[in-house]
């Protein structure tokens, strides 16, 4: 037997035995494990689930085992991922210094770094959120203004960021400031780090339509960060951050597995809403484009698949994973226009006169609207596309 395959077979064991029956499901918004030091555990399952990830470096299952990871190479990353997937086990913890600011210490950090911040987001003891956008810097994020002067070994940040998803709920903050107003805009930024406790930082969450509280505004007032926080070098940020846009924008290219907390799909709805006795859908137009939307999402789990196939073998087009973002979270917003309009009149109330899976499809079908804006607008990503990948001039 290859070795991949005894590993998958271990994985496979490893899971049987030890993912709960209960995180074999998506979980709901308020079922979800954000790791921080306000950590909480919905279920006792949940807490045994994350501590058992815990324990064999499976939250992080790709980082090196020093560091909390399990030491898994892109093969066994992506067996690992696919067997979660074949049970339909939920991330045993959430984090964005899992995804994007974690992969950016092991790429640009120190060994100091690493020691420091690694471990806690493993073990979910620390809580990250990103401090990119501002109020006149969102697409055009190399505009920003919030600015850091160096005093001593401290830098003095003064200035704003907005959108700062759950700012409020968190313990550190990557965020981007401008620390050398001078020359090109792309220069001049550095890329720092610090606990959302410190002196002078404020957090206001602004209220969406809905009632949450999801964004906030964070401000900034001689807040002193020692300067052995910048990650990467001193005006050099901007290298950081667009390889932590790459991270998002991976991440974002699945966002199924993140947040489908009604895991329904086309033909599920379909059946349900337009199926005869035989669970067949009977529309003709319907069908069709359930079909179509089957086609192009096993068309997205297979090109990452082949993405790490290729570059396991030293071939391959690195330009291939700048679609996956744009393709994966349209693709997303089409799925969910169609479950929408299949479900016809089921999903048009909100509160007390709808189900809790109308309900729950509506609202999941509205914040798909999302996708294609947080982490670089689609038409951004078009740009980046024809810009990088395809080569074409800018006029
Ligand atoms: C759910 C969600 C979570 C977010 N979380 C965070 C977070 O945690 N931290 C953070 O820093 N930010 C966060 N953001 C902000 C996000 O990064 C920005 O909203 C995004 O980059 C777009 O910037 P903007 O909102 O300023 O829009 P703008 O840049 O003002 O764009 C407005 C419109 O103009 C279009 N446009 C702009 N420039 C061009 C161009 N050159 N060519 C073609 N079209 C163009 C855009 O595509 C868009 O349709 C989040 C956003 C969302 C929706």
């Amino acid at each position: 037997m290859s070795d991949l395959k005894a590993f998958r077979q271990e994985i496979r064991a490893w899971l049987e035995e030890n993912c709960p029956q209960s995180m074999r499901t998506a979980a709901k918004l308020e079922e979800q494990v954000w790791g921080g030091r306000n950590i909480s555990f919905y279920s006792e399952d949940s807490r045994v689930w994350f501590e058992r990830c815990v324990e064999k470096g499976y939250t992080v299952p790709d980082w090196p085992k020093e560091y909390g990871g399990a030491g898994f190479d892109k093969k066994q990353h992506r067996i690992f991922e696919q067997e979660m997937e074949r049970l339909n086990c939920r991330p045993p913890q959430m984090n964005l210094g899992i995804w994007m600011v974690g992969p950016a210490i092991l790429e640009f950090g120190t060994e100091e770094q690493k020691k420091e911040h690694l471990p806690k987001i493993a073990r979910g003891e620390i809580r990250w959120c990103q401090g990119y956008s501002e109020p006149g810097a969102g697409s055009d994020l190399a505009s920003l203004q919030c600015k850091a002067v160096l005093e001593g070994d401290d830098f003095v940040i003064n200035g704003s960021k907005i959108w700062t998803s759950y700012a409020d709920e968190s313990d550190w903050i990557y965020c981007l400031v401008r620390t050398d107003p001078t020359g090109r805009k792309h220069d001049g930024i550095t890329f720092l780090l610090f606990d959302m406790q410190t002196e002078g930082v404020d957090v206001k969450p602004i209220e969406l339509i809905n009632g949450e509280t999801h964004f906030c505004q964070t401000f900034f007032d001689n807040v002193r960060v020692p300067k052995a926080n910048v990650l990467g070098e001193v005006d050099k940020g901007w290298t950081v951050a667009k390889r932590v846009l790459e991270f998002e924008r991976d991440m974002m290219s699945n966002m199924e597995s993140t947040v489908a907390v009604s895991g329904q799909s086309p033909r599920t709805i379909g059946q349900k809403y337009l199926g005869d006795d035989n669970g067949r859908v009977t529309d003709d137009v319907f069908r069709h484009a359930i079909a179509k939307h089957e086609v192009n999402r096993l068309a997205m789990e297979l090109t990452p698949q082949r993405m790490v196939d290729e570059y396991t073998q030293g071939v391959g087009d690195p330009t291939v994973g700048m679609i996956l973002k744009y393709v994966g979270t349209e693709e997303e917003k089409r799925k969910y226009e169609l479950m929408i309009k299949m479900a016809g009149e089921h999903c048009l109330g909100w509160g007390d006169d709808i189900s809790e899976l109308e309900e729950q499809l509506t609202s999941e079908w509205l914040g798909t609207k999302t996708y294609s804006i947080a982490g670089g607008t689609s038409e951004i990503q078009l740009n980046i596309i024809a810009k990088r990948a395809l080569g074409l001039p800018e006029k």
